[in-house]
Protein backbone atom coordinates (compact mmCIF):
# COMPACT_ATOMS: atom_id res chain seq x y z
CA UNK A 1 0.00 0.00 0.00
CA UNK A 2 1.57 3.64 -1.33
CA UNK A 3 1.18 6.30 1.27
CA UNK A 4 0.36 9.54 0.84
CA UNK A 5 3.09 12.60 0.71
CA UNK A 6 1.83 15.46 2.73
CA UNK A 7 3.76 18.32 2.01
CA UNK A 8 4.57 20.56 5.45
CA UNK A 9 5.24 23.97 4.87
CA UNK A 10 8.47 25.18 5.14
CA UNK A 11 8.93 28.59 7.37
CA UNK A 12 5.92 30.44 5.27
CA UNK A 13 6.93 34.09 4.70
CA UNK A 14 5.13 35.92 7.54
CA UNK A 15 2.72 38.13 6.41
CA UNK A 16 2.53 40.47 9.26
CA UNK A 17 5.13 41.61 12.02
CA UNK A 18 4.20 41.84 15.83
CA UNK A 19 4.86 45.37 17.26
CA UNK A 20 5.86 45.48 20.74
CA UNK A 21 6.01 49.33 22.73
CA UNK A 22 7.43 48.92 26.25
CA UNK A 23 4.51 51.11 27.19
CA UNK A 24 6.87 53.17 29.96
CA UNK A 25 4.84 56.28 31.34
CA UNK A 26 7.66 57.28 33.24
CA UNK A 27 9.92 58.60 31.12
CA UNK A 28 9.41 60.65 27.74
CA UNK A 29 11.30 57.33 25.32
CA UNK A 30 8.92 55.17 26.88
CA UNK A 31 6.05 57.11 25.57
CA UNK A 32 7.66 58.14 21.88
CA UNK A 33 7.78 54.12 21.86
CA UNK A 34 4.00 53.90 21.85
CA UNK A 35 3.35 56.67 19.38
CA UNK A 36 5.87 55.60 16.97
CA UNK A 37 4.61 52.39 17.12
CA UNK A 38 0.89 54.04 16.70
CA UNK A 39 2.04 55.60 13.80
CA UNK A 40 3.45 52.58 11.71
CA UNK A 41 -0.14 50.58 12.92
CA UNK A 42 -2.25 53.50 11.70
CA UNK A 43 0.14 55.16 8.79
CA UNK A 44 3.25 54.43 7.45
CA UNK A 45 2.42 50.33 7.20
CA UNK A 46 -1.18 50.03 8.06
CA UNK A 47 -2.36 46.32 7.56
CA UNK A 48 1.13 44.95 7.90
CA UNK A 49 1.59 45.25 11.27
CA UNK A 50 -0.51 44.43 14.98
CA UNK A 51 0.32 45.87 18.08
CA UNK A 52 0.99 43.27 21.08
CA UNK A 53 -0.08 44.64 24.63
CA UNK A 54 2.67 44.27 26.58
CA UNK A 55 0.83 44.25 30.59
CA UNK A 56 -1.76 41.77 29.24
CA UNK A 57 0.98 39.45 27.08
CA UNK A 58 3.01 39.48 30.67
CA UNK A 59 -0.28 38.75 32.76
CA UNK A 60 -0.48 35.71 29.97
CA UNK A 61 -3.26 36.27 27.43
CA UNK A 62 -3.37 33.18 25.32
CA UNK A 63 -4.06 35.33 21.78
CA UNK A 64 -1.22 38.02 22.42
CA UNK A 65 1.32 35.04 23.46
CA UNK A 66 0.61 33.21 20.32
CA UNK A 67 0.52 35.48 18.30
CA UNK A 68 4.32 36.17 18.90
CA UNK A 69 4.89 33.07 18.57
CA UNK A 70 3.59 32.49 15.60
CA UNK A 71 4.36 35.81 13.87
CA UNK A 72 8.16 37.44 14.12
CA UNK A 73 8.25 40.63 16.61
CA UNK A 74 9.63 43.85 16.77
CA UNK A 75 10.09 45.14 20.02
CA UNK A 76 10.97 48.63 20.86
CA UNK A 77 12.49 49.96 24.47
CA UNK A 78 12.45 53.55 25.89
CA UNK A 79 15.58 52.24 27.27
CA UNK A 80 18.55 50.25 28.53
CA UNK A 81 16.46 48.05 30.63
CA UNK A 82 14.86 46.66 27.70
CA UNK A 83 11.62 46.01 29.21
CA UNK A 84 9.61 44.66 25.79
CA UNK A 85 12.77 42.61 25.00
CA UNK A 86 12.82 40.92 27.76
CA UNK A 87 9.52 39.62 28.53
CA UNK A 88 9.12 38.89 24.82
CA UNK A 89 11.76 36.57 24.63
CA UNK A 90 11.37 35.25 28.12
CA UNK A 91 7.59 34.31 27.43
CA UNK A 92 7.25 33.99 23.51
CA UNK A 93 10.00 33.95 21.62
CA UNK A 94 13.28 35.90 20.64
CA UNK A 95 11.94 39.23 18.75
CA UNK A 96 13.01 39.40 14.82
CA UNK A 97 14.76 42.77 16.24
CA UNK A 98 14.64 45.03 18.91
CA UNK A 99 14.77 48.65 19.52
CA UNK A 100 16.41 50.60 22.14
CA UNK A 101 15.53 54.12 20.77
CA UNK A 102 17.69 56.56 23.19
CA UNK A 103 21.03 56.18 20.96
CA UNK A 104 18.54 56.56 18.00
CA UNK A 105 17.46 59.69 18.98
CA UNK A 106 21.12 60.74 20.48
CA UNK A 107 22.40 60.19 17.06
CA UNK A 108 19.72 62.37 14.87
CA UNK A 109 21.30 65.36 17.66
CA UNK A 110 17.75 65.24 19.30
CA UNK A 111 16.69 66.42 22.88
CA UNK A 112 14.42 65.08 24.37
CA UNK A 113 11.99 67.01 27.14
CA UNK A 114 11.54 65.85 30.77
CA UNK A 115 7.98 65.67 30.57
CA UNK A 116 6.21 62.29 29.28
CA UNK A 117 3.30 63.59 28.45
CA UNK A 118 3.36 66.59 26.58
CA UNK A 119 5.43 66.02 24.02
CA UNK A 120 7.84 69.36 22.47
CA UNK A 121 8.67 69.89 18.37
CA UNK A 122 12.06 67.39 19.49
CA UNK A 123 9.83 65.05 20.69
CA UNK A 124 7.74 64.91 17.81
CA UNK A 125 10.58 64.68 15.74
CA UNK A 126 11.49 61.75 17.57
CA UNK A 127 8.45 59.72 17.05
CA UNK A 128 8.73 60.23 13.27
CA UNK A 129 12.49 59.17 13.49
CA UNK A 130 11.46 56.21 15.63
CA UNK A 131 8.50 55.11 13.12
CA UNK A 132 10.56 55.49 10.45
CA UNK A 133 13.10 52.95 11.79
CA UNK A 134 10.43 50.80 12.87
CA UNK A 135 8.57 51.00 9.36
CA UNK A 136 11.90 49.89 7.74
CA UNK A 137 12.41 46.72 9.75
CA UNK A 138 8.75 45.81 8.71
CA UNK A 139 10.04 45.97 4.57
CA UNK A 140 12.97 44.02 5.98
CA UNK A 141 11.05 41.45 7.55
CA UNK A 142 8.63 40.92 5.28
CA UNK A 143 11.17 41.15 2.53
CA UNK A 144 9.69 43.86 0.98
CA UNK A 145 10.44 47.34 -0.53
CA UNK A 146 9.69 50.20 1.78
CA UNK A 147 6.70 53.22 0.43
CA UNK A 148 9.05 55.68 2.37
S1 LIG B 1 12.16 49.97 28.78
FE1 LIG B 1 12.57 51.74 30.11
S2 LIG B 1 11.04 53.29 29.48
FE2 LIG B 1 10.34 51.29 28.72
S3 LIG B 1 8.94 50.49 30.32
FE3 LIG B 1 10.99 49.65 30.70
S4 LIG B 1 11.89 51.09 32.19
FE4 LIG B 1 10.16 52.17 31.24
Amino acid sequence: MSEAIVEIPQNPKPVKVGIVPCNGEEICAGSITRFACRKVLDELRKGQAVTLCLPLFIAGDKGERQFATRFPTITVDGCEKRCSAISTEKLSGKPAYSFVITDMIKDAGLELSESPRTFSESDKEAVDLVAAEIAKKVDEILGQEGDE
